[in-house]
């Protein structure tokens, strides 16, 4: 279970998070919208620390991440997260890039290591591609490389951050089943996404933000036939 409680961000004297309290339980799945710069990236980013908080807590399973004592290396294992830009490496074939963090982090052997690699690429539909380079993968081929390499740790939690809005519009269906494959089996995840038919089919929660807070959550239906705040009447509107 992920808690904001009362979370502040300031970018020097941008206040970029407001007084967010959220709650993320187990198996939940939760879309992030709101229009650009609304800070949505910002707080997903806070949850495995790529970016600090300057009030406020924020727990998983009790646990305050910010605070002292937080290996944060061990809390990113713990935490799959999948970026807008697929970050691959390029001179890492796709099993190499799902490798890769078992055997360094985990010390898992190589054989067992490949073997995983190609499970997991198999489950997203890429186990034909396991020895082809990035740079020979489509968009959205490499975003799925992404998701295989994220699930490798066996995160109990996954967030992902506009996975699909840098694909061509015909890669975007892949991409988005493996997601909702994922949110079937139970994974906890966060996800930032404009797909308003991924949400409305697989979202628990819809959270909406605006100039760093979140001005209304709720169950997807609701939130895109009878949105309540005036800017989310309008975001909504403006996505159709
Ligand atoms: P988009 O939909 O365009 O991805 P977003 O909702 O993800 O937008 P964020 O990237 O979280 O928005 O940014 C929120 C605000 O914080 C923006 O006004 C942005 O300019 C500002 N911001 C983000 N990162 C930084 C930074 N490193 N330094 C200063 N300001 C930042
Ligand atoms: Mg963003």
């Amino acid at each position: 279970m992920i808690v904001f409680d009362k979370v502040e961000k300031w970018y020097g004297d941008f206040h970029a998070l407001r007084n967010v309290c959220e709650t993320v339980t187990a198996g939940e799945v939760v879309v992030v919208c709101g229009p650009s710069g609304s800070g949505k990236s910002t707080l997903i980013r806070t949850v495995n620390r790529l970016e600090p908080i300057q009030g406020g807590r924020i727990t998983i399973d009790g646990r305050d991440i910010h605070g002292p004592g937080i290996d944060v290396n061990g809390l990113r294992s713990r935490i799959g997260f999948v970026f807008q830009q697929f970050n691959l490496f390029p001179h890492l074939s796709a099993a190499r890039n799902v490798m890769l963090a078992p055997m360094r982090v985990h010390r898992m052997p190589e054989a067992a290591a490949r073997e995983a690699a190609l499970a997991l690429l198999d489950k997203v539909g890429l186990a034909h591609k396991a020895d082809e380079f990035p740079p020979r993968l489509s968009g959205g081929q490499q975003q799925r490389v992404a998701i295989a390499r994220a699930l490798a740790m066996k995160p109990p939690v996954m967030l992902f951050d506009e996975p699909t809005s840098a694909l061509d519009p015909e890669l975007v269906g892949e991409v988005l089943a493996v997601m909702k494959q994922l949110a079937a089996e139970g994974m906890t995840m966060v996800c930032v996404t404009h797909e308003m038919g991924f949400a409305r089919e697989v979202a628990d929660r819809v959270i909406f933000m605006d100039a760093g807070a979140v001005l209304e959550r709720a169950g997807p239906e609701d939130f895109f036939l009878r949105p309540q705040h005036p800017r989310a009447k309008k975001f909504v509107s403006d996505i159709r």
